[in-house]
């Protein structure tokens, strides 16, 4: 009874410190607890190297799991810690057809790309690249970093674009730390960054080509939030420190769990926990359309997969000018 009278509370926005009207919550609370999300099943992440060397937790795309539709992967970069000239990051490779998402908590990633576009994102920052037709970039620690070393911890997802989107004119966004909203609740235990969606009360300023949650949870000891998820949406919860209470089933440090549908996710973390649990709870539209995928191009068919290559090495995804 505890989780439904909390959940009815967490639906109704009772007692969120708001700046914003509270949004309304897409249940009643009667059946608040029967359509909470339960997990399908919980992924642990394989490492494995990346780029010019630099090694990934990767929960998904992972033997089992091709995909959460509309997420092709996620990759925790790190945490490392790098001495001076050993950190290394990914030189010059195209992409085409879907989005990589960069989400920086320590360290310093810089970008430079065939678009002009160029940025040196530090803890907190994030940069939504959308590839569409087509794009080279690289993608580095910053210049400090590889001579100084450093620590560097991040993200980068992968968001499927739907077939209609495709060979849409590539999109760069860069929003730094101060820009990312963030809300705690009303007894200060969880605290949400909202990259996109929205979060007790806080909504957040990028813009996403489908509906996208993408939002980064503390749970300090004793933290329960429960979190409003559209039902259209499919989700996941990857947990990157301590272990989280994700609907029933406990979910540790390096594991992805798939959600189930309903309308809402309840997120925990137990009282006597000895640090908070970190993670990120990524929701978005299922585009349910074939996936064929070769590194870095993701299209539809094999066909396109072809021409993306053809015009890769035809230099039709242009290059970056130093
Ligand atoms: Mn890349």
């Amino acid at each position: 009874m505890t989780l439904l009278a909390h959940s009815a509370e967490a639906l109704h926005g009772g007692g969120h410190m708001l700046t914003q009207p509270t949004p309304t919550a897409p249940v009643a609370s009667s059946h608040a607890a029967a359509s909470l999300r339960a997990v399908k099943r919980v992924i642990t992440a394989h490492r494995q190297r990346e780029g010019a060397g630099f090694v990934v937790r990767r929960p998904v795309p992972t033997a089992g799991l091709d995909q959460v539709d509309p997420f092709l992967m996620l990759d925790e970069m790190g945490p490392i810690t790098y001495g001076p000239g050993e950190a290394v990051g990914a030189p010059d490779h195209p992409h085409r057809g879907f989005e990589t998402v960069t989400y920086v908590l320590e360290g310093e990633a810089q970008h430079e790309d065939s678009m002009g576009h160029r940025g040196t994102i530090g803890p907190g920052d994030v940069q939504w690249m959308t590839a569409g037709a087509g794009v080279v970039h690289s993608e580095e620690p910053s210049d400090r970093m590889k001579r100084e070393g450093g620590r560097m911890h991040g993200f980068q997802l992968w968001v499927n674009l739907p077939a209609r989107d495709k060979l849409m004119p590539p999109r760069y966004q860069e929003v730094k730390a101060a820009q990312i909203p963030s809300a705690r609740s009303a007894d200060g235990l969880a605290l949400v960054r909202v990259i996109a969606g929205e979060a007790l009360g806080a909504r957040a300023v990028i813009d996403t080509r489908t509906p996208i949650v993408y939002q980064h949870w503390t749970l300090k000891p004793g933290a329960a939030v429960t979190q409003p998820l559209d039902h259209s949406l499919g989700a996941f919860v990857y947990v990157f420190g301590g272990a989280a209470r994700v609907g029933d089933r406990v979910v540790s440090d390096g594991q992805l769990a798939v959600l189930d549908a309903g309308a809402a996710v309840s997120l925990a973390a137990d009282s006597g926990a000895r640090e908070p649990a970190e993670l990120l709870l990524l929701a978005g539209q299922p585009l349910k359309e074939p996936v064929a995928r070769y590194g870095p191009f993701v299209m539809n068919t094999e066909a396109e997969l072809r021409e993306a290559i053809r015009d890769f090495q035809a230099g039709r995804l242009g290059e970056i000018r130093r």
